[in-house]
């Protein structure tokens, strides 16, 4: 289903933290959000779930204004990962995993919460861990399993893998990836790290004061296109590829 964002603006006071979003993102597109803190990000995806109201313009998720569509409804079928994840502490995995669809009156079995551990790559012993005795990687797995409960058509992440070490990050980016092509999703993945959006993505969408300011594939970025803002982002993980290439240069073996 086909998401478009019609003339969206957000205000907080005197603060637009979003002014004239307008853009179409397809069936089956990965995008990456990426931007400064404080450009949007987080603002212009919560619009899609109705977390945050617009101040002017419309969201549509499949031909309909999300303002008109039932709430439940709507969260049914977008899957959120939250920024900073968000577990309930007293609640084991498996109920997070399960808190949505019984929320909405539609529980689902023991079996269902061992697929979507699955999906995220842990161990169904994990179904009767807490989140506090889980590392910081497991417990984002239960994040993403958690968002996928309700097998939704469109999945929003902000900021995912955020607090992990690289490899983790790395690894559990890939299973996003992943689990994008085999669940044929719509995904939006908000990033502040434009490594991880050339490499995921099929298409990076920059933010910069409320709004869009580039919307290009990771190639196109990556042979310059996009502007002076997105080329800054480009710039970071083209310079340390460069460098760790001359660096391996100079200690490989005459
Ligand atoms: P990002 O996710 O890119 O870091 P946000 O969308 O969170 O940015 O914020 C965009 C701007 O809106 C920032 O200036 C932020 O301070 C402001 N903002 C976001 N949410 C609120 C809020 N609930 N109340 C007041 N200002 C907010
Ligand atoms: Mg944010």
């Amino acid at each position: 289903m086909t998401l478009e964002f019609r003339d969206v603006a957000r205000n907080y006071g005197s603060v637009k933290a979003l002014s004239g979003v307008s853009r179409t993102i397809e069936a089956g597109e990965f995008v990456a959000l990426v931007g400064a803190s404080g450009s949007g990000k987080s603002t212009l995806l919560k619009t899609i779930n109705r977390l945050v109201i617009p101040s002017g313009g419309t969201v549509h998720f499949g031909e309909m204004d999300v303002a008109k569509q039932q709430l439940t409804e709507l969260r049914r079928r977008i899957g959120y990962v939250f920024q900073g994840i968000g577990l309930f502490p007293h609640m084991s995995v498996a109920e997070n995993i399960a808190i949505g669809p019984r929320l909405s009156g539609e529980p689902i079995p023991p079996e269902r919460v061992v697929q979507l551990l699955e999906l995220v790559e842990l161990e169904p012993s994990m179904r009767t861990r807490f989140p506090d005795a889980l590392s910081g990687g497991q417990r984002q797995r239960v994040g993403v399993a958690r968002a996928l409960a309700n097998s939704p058509q469109l999945l929003l992440m902000d900021e995912p893998f955020g607090a992990l070490d690289p490899i983790t990050r790395d690894a559990l980016g890939l299973r996003v990836r992943g689990l994008h092509d085999e669940l044929a999703l719509t995904t939006i993945m908000v990033t502040h790290d434009m490594a991880e959006a050339l490499l995921l993505a099929d298409r990076v969408l920059v933010m910069d004061a409320g709004q869009i300011v580039a919307d290009e594939t990771p190639q196109a970025l990556l042979e310059g296109a996009g502007g002076e803002v997105a080329q800054e982002l480009v710039a970071v993980p083209r310079d340390q590829a460069k460098r760790l290439a001359e660096l391996a240069k100079l200690s490989a073996p005459l």
